[in-house]
Parts: C-alpha cells; sequence; structure tokens
C-alpha cells in the first residue's frame, strides 16, 4: 500500500501545500474566498501509550479510553512499520516517513556507511546525524508555532538544528500525574507562548507488558493505570477556554512468549566474521571486513540450523516490507515468529516481547477526540504513517518536505474544515 501511496505523493503534497496556502489568507487575491476548504490551524496533544496493543481496551476493560474513543474517532486497529519496534515506530509516526527514511531502522542497529558505529536508542541526544526527516514538533516551529514533549523517542535531539520549543530529557522515574500538570501547564500559557503542538509518552504497559505477558493480571492493572490517567488528562483539557484534539496512540503490541523455546544465538553458526546484534524477534548481521563474499555460504547454513525456528529473509520479503536501500539494513535478517525468541547467554525473564509481524499481537491503537474530528466513527484499520501528515493537516501546517504517508487511511476521520 504505501508503494501504491508513493506514485501519488508528490500531487498530493503538492495540494497539501496549496492548501495550507489558501487557508493562510483568509480570501484571495482577487478579494473572493478561497475554493478550498481553510485550514483546521488546531491545537493538537499526541499522547503515547508504548506497547498498548489494540485489542487491550477490550481486554482489560479500559472505560476511559472507550469514552474517549466514543466522542471521537477510533481505529479498530493502527499498523505499525516494520519492524515492530518502540523507536523505530514512534519516529514514523511524527516524521511519517518509512524507518529507511527516518534512519532509526531498529531500537538498536549498525551502520556499514559508519565504519559499523551501532545506534542504541536514544543516541540522538548527542549525535542527530543517526535522524533524519521533520518531526511534528519542527514543522510546528517551522511553521512560526510553538511546540513541546514531555517525552517522545529522540525528542531530545536536535533534528534539523532544532529541539521543540518546551521539552524533557528522557526519564522514565518522571511522575506520571506531573506529566500531565505540565501538558496542562503548557496549554495554560498566553497566546504567543502557548505550544500549538504538545506530544507525550507513557512507558508502563510496555515495560509490565514486557515482564509478564500481554494476558497478565499485572498488564490489565498497567492498562487500567493509564486508562485513569488519559481521563483526567481528557477531563482537564475540557476546561481550557478553547478546544483541545486529544490523540492518543501506541507504537506496536505484545506477544506472549515461552522461554523455553527461545533460541540461543551464540549456538548458531555463525562465524566471527559477522557483526551480530540480537534484536530479540530477529538477528541481525552485518559484514565485517571482507565477510560480504561468504554471504551466501553464511546464509545456508544459518538455513540448514534453522529447523522450523526462524527464517532468513530474502531480499524479495526485505522489499515488500520496504526494508532495504539503506547502509543501516543488516546484510542478513533472521526473523522468528512468537512464542520464540532470540536470546544470547542471560537468562531470558520476559514474558512478553514485539518485533514480530504477526498483526493480531502487533497492531497498535489510535483514538482521536476534538474539534477536528468526527464523533463516533470507528474505521478498521489505519496505517501510522498516516499520523503525521493528518495532524499536520489538523495544525494548519505547510509540510516541507514528502512524507511516505499521504494520510489517506485517517482521511475519513476528519470532519470537513470549516470555510473562514
Ligand atoms: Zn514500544
Amino acid at each position: 500500500m504505501v508503494l501504491l501511496k508513493q506514485l501519488t505523493r508528490s500531487i498530493s503534497i503538492f495540494f497539501a501545500g496549496l492548501i495550507t496556502f489558501c487557508c493562510v489568507a483568509s480570501t484571495t487575491l482577487d478579494g473572493r474566498a478561497p475554493l478550498v476548504p481553510a485550514p483546521l490551524q488546531q491545537h493538537v496533544v499526541l499522547i503515547s501509550l508504548d506497547g498498548f496493543r489494540w485489542d487491550y481496551i477490550e481486554k482489560f476493560a479500559a472505560k476511559n479510553l472507550a469514552a474517549i474513543a466514543d466522542k471521537g474517532v477510533r481505529a479498530k486497529r493502527m499498523q505499525p512499520v516494520y519492524p515492530t519496534k518502540t523507536f523505530p515506530n514512534h519516529l514514523s509516526m511524527v516524521t511519517g516517513l518509512l524507518p529507511v527514511n527516518h534512519g532509526i531502522i531498529d531500537n538498536e542497529f549498525c551502520d556499514s556507511a559508519r565504519q559499523l558505529q551501532c545506534y542504541q536508542m536514544g543516541m540522538g541526544k548527542t549525535d542527530s546525524s543517526w535522524v533524519s526527516g521533520i518531526p511534528l514538533w519542527n514543522l510546528v516551529k517551522m511553521n512560526g508555532l510553538k511546540s513541546a514533549t514531555y517525552f517522545w523517542p529522540e525528542s531530545e535531539a536536535r533534528i534539523n538544528g532544532m529541539v521543540p520549543d518546551y521539552y524533557y530529557y528522557y526519564s522514565q522515574h518522571a511522575d506520571y500525574s506531573q506529566r500531565v500538570e505540565q501538558i496542562m501547564q503548557w496549554l495554560r500559557l498566553p497566546n504567543g507562548l502557548r505550544p500549538t503542538f504538545v506530544a507525550g509518552y507513557f512507558s508502563l504497559v510496555d515495560t509490565i507488558g514486557h515482564r509478564y505477558g500481554p494476558d497478565s493480571e499485572q498488564t490489565k492493572q498497567a492498562v487500567l493505570e493509564l486508562d485513569a490517567l488519559i481521563g483526567l488528562l481528557y477531563a482537564d483539557l475540557q476546561t481550557l477556554p478553547f478546544a483541545v484534539n486529544l490523540v492518543i496512540v501506541s507504537d506496536h503490541g505484545m506477544a506472549q512468549i515461552d522461554p523455553k523455546k527461545a533460541i540461543s544465538y551464540p549456538s548458531l553458526p555463525i562465524s566471527n566474521r559477522w557483526l551480530v546484534k540480537n534484536s530479540e524477534s530477529r538477528l541481525l548481521l552485518y559484514a565485517k571486513s571482507d565477510a560480504k563474499v561468504d554471504k551466501a555460504k553464511q546464509i545456508e547454513l544459518l538455513k540448514a540450523a534453522a529447523k522450523g525456528r526462524f527464517k532468513v529473509l530474502s531480499d524479495e520479503q526485505l522489499a515488500a516490507l520496504h526494508y532495504q536501500n539503506s547502509s543501516r539494513i543488516p546484510d542478513i535478517i533472521l526473523e522468528t515468529q512468537p512464542p520464540r525468541v532470540f536470546k544470547g547467554n542471560e537468562k531470558l525473564t520476559d514474558l512478553g516481547i514485539h518485533g514480530y509481524v504477526d498483526a493480531d499481537t502487533m497492531d497498535a491503537i489510535f483514538i482521536a477526540a476534538g474539534p477536528a474530528f468526527k464523533t463516533g466513527l470507528v474505521l478498521p484499520v489505519v496505517e501510522n504513517l498516516d499520523v503525521y501528515p493528518t495532524l499536520a493537516q489538523v495544525m494548519g501546517l505547510t509540510l516541507f518536505n514528502q512524507p511516505d504517508g499521504d494520510g489517506a487511511t485517517l482521511a475519513p476521520a476528519l470532519l470537513p474544515a470549516k470555510r473562514k
């Protein structure tokens, strides 16, 4: 679908720019009302609940999220990008770009064009050249408005030479209620100081889901804790003198794994001429020096050792996943399915893992309520690449690059823009 979109995205970007241009002025040059809809130019609060699986709202009776969805739009499922990991997906949602295009192709990976230097989560803070694209918080600034983030992966990185107007350095210990209070404080700032776009991030459901698995009582309690918090945020937003769009997303789901079925990768036949990164659902092999000449032989050895436990991804499979043509893409990728997981020599303690290609366990959530969105609408499935162009439209922003998402799957969620 993304490939199809790529064929039409130049046209859609042109029209997005045209619409935005028209929306900035209330009349055309000859004094008539513009023929295209005015931009929405509204506030957006974007909240990510890490690891919140698409079915948790019903599975655990998250009544506040269900109520907010009833007042706005909900997607039954939101499709993450590949791989279904935290950093690639968070960056795709705020840049509209595929991982190969924003550069964060996994939570940890290496780059053959950087002498196999390896990225780890959050490294953009000290070296922002790892990240490409224009995150929403910068796009807002480039449109002359203000932005704020109370955590979002790589929101502290100086991407495009910019950071959000207001932001925090990440700490998983930051109090959740305090985050909500800070978001509200930003929104109570006077005109000129108030951010049009605010992002927030909460990791609890992912952390607990990893430790205890998606079917556990502990994960249920984590879901209900965040459900209550989001209920409070939504109620607080209603006290503001202007209407705000609250958009709640997640990056991926969670799968139950069986530690007894874990694949110990040090026991696999991999020569020391390969640099190995364990990505849990996947094993990433980068060629050191001249190891590439042995790639075919190495692949044959691994296929013989797989015994149905994992597969070696082919070029065709990688193309279908839009995961190629980057010096950061490993030379060889092994991929497994739940309940299996790759592990090193350590004892495996987690019962939940994500990163798989498995819609039933990996799909995410999308909920949006506020003046830009329809009421009581349920969309069957949306793509997370469409979050960026959709929120840019809601905020009336001019785009400065060509995202991979064209907004098509979320377009039905928006109310028709009112003419000025
Ligand atoms: Zn995550």
